[in-house]
């Protein structure tokens, strides 16, 4: 058994029961409970822990991904393209706000680096002081594609946020990047439970998470309602609303404060900007590579000047310590 998989066995358990799990004697392609007849398959070296009667979101963002974090023609993850600003200067932007916080986890070496939710893309910069960066997915794609990247580092296990398939308080530090408003709203809470009781005692966790009533998506949204009802007006009728790719139902800041001191007592929660603009206004200003630079200039003066207001922020950062 490698040492990997020593790893894995020390911090993974039975979504069922919570017991430890073992390898099949027949061979490493199956796990067993040591505590109840579950059993659960291991693809690719990746251990399915998943239940077969997911809530229906799960699976919606399962199936999604797993066509999304294939790579296109092009070489950029299809995932990718939906959510982010790909031009060079709006990833400068994505990439210089969220490295601010890779400081908040730096200061101390950990064993268990938990990075929730992290699709093909695990945050490498946040977890390079942990000894083991775990990814959880429900994207087998996803995982595969994150151990290439992360290398022997990785332990990667495809479960659900909402059933972490992991003992409680192994995670050191707990990172959940852009994760949490994907899962339906009502059971966001629960994963935010998951992800407190994994946790270790003392350890630190971050959320990257959107902002809903930021004033740039008010504004989006109050064109969009506009543009609905001119259209209704027009054709007389009632439109159907058209989904959107990949659900998405972020809470509002105060709600989510809430939460996170309901579910880490006695931990300091807070919250800080990440970024104001979202992908729909970055991009066709930073597209232009002179208009792009004096925008990207511009726009962290102006952000470095509101670090102690996140309500203006279309993203924001949760920190838990
Ligand atoms: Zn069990």
């Amino acid at each position: 058994m490698s040492t990997a998989e020593q790893d894995l066995l020390r911090i993974a358990c039975c979504i069922k029961c919570r017991s430890d799990l073992e390898f099949d004697e027949g061979g490493e392609s199956l796990l067993r409970c040591t505590g109840c007849p579950a059993s659960y398959p291991v693809v690719h070296g990746v251990p399915v822990l998943l239940d077969p009667d997911a809530d229906e979101v799960s699976s919606l963002v399962r199936d999604f991904y797993a066509s999304g974090w294939k790579r296109k023609d092009g070489g950029a993850l299809a995932a990718r393209e939906i959510h982010e600003d790909l031009s060079d200067y709006g990833q400068q932007y994505i990439k210089t706000n969220e490295d601010r916080f890779i400081s908040f986890l730096e200061d101390e070496r950990v064993e268990f680096f938990l990075d929730v939710g992290c699709g093909a893309q695990p945050r490498v910069d946040f977890g390079i002081h942990g000894d083991r960066h775990v990814c959880l997915d429900l994207s087998l794609e996803g995982l595969i594609e994150a151990r290439q990247i992360l290398g022997d580092r990785a332990i990667c296990i495809c479960g659900s946020i909402l059933d972490i398939p992991l003992k409680d308080g192994v995670a050191d530090q707990v990172i959940a990047s852009h994760t949490l408003y994907h899962i339906d709203r009502d059971l966001q809470p629960v994963a935010i439970s998951e992800i407190a009781r994994v946790r270790a005692p003392h350890g630190k966790a971050l959320i990257f998470y959107v902002n809903p009533d930021s004033p740039e998506r008010r504004f989006y949204s109050s064109i969009v309602a506009a543009g609905r009802w001119v259209k209704r007006m027009i054709r007389g009728s009632s439109l159907p609303v058209r989904e959107p790719a990949l659900y998405y139902s972020p809470h509002s800041i105060s709600f989510m404060m809430d939460c996170l001191a309901e579910k880490f007592p006695g931990a300091k929660v807070s919250v800080q900007p990440l970024r104001v603009l979202i992908k729909k206004t970055s991009q066709p200003l930073m597209r232009h590579h002179l208009l792009g630079k004096w925008v990207l200039r511009l726009l962290f003066a102006v952000e470095a000047r509101m670090r102690s207001r996140p309500r203006t922020a279309s993203y924001v950062s949760y920190l838990i310590e």
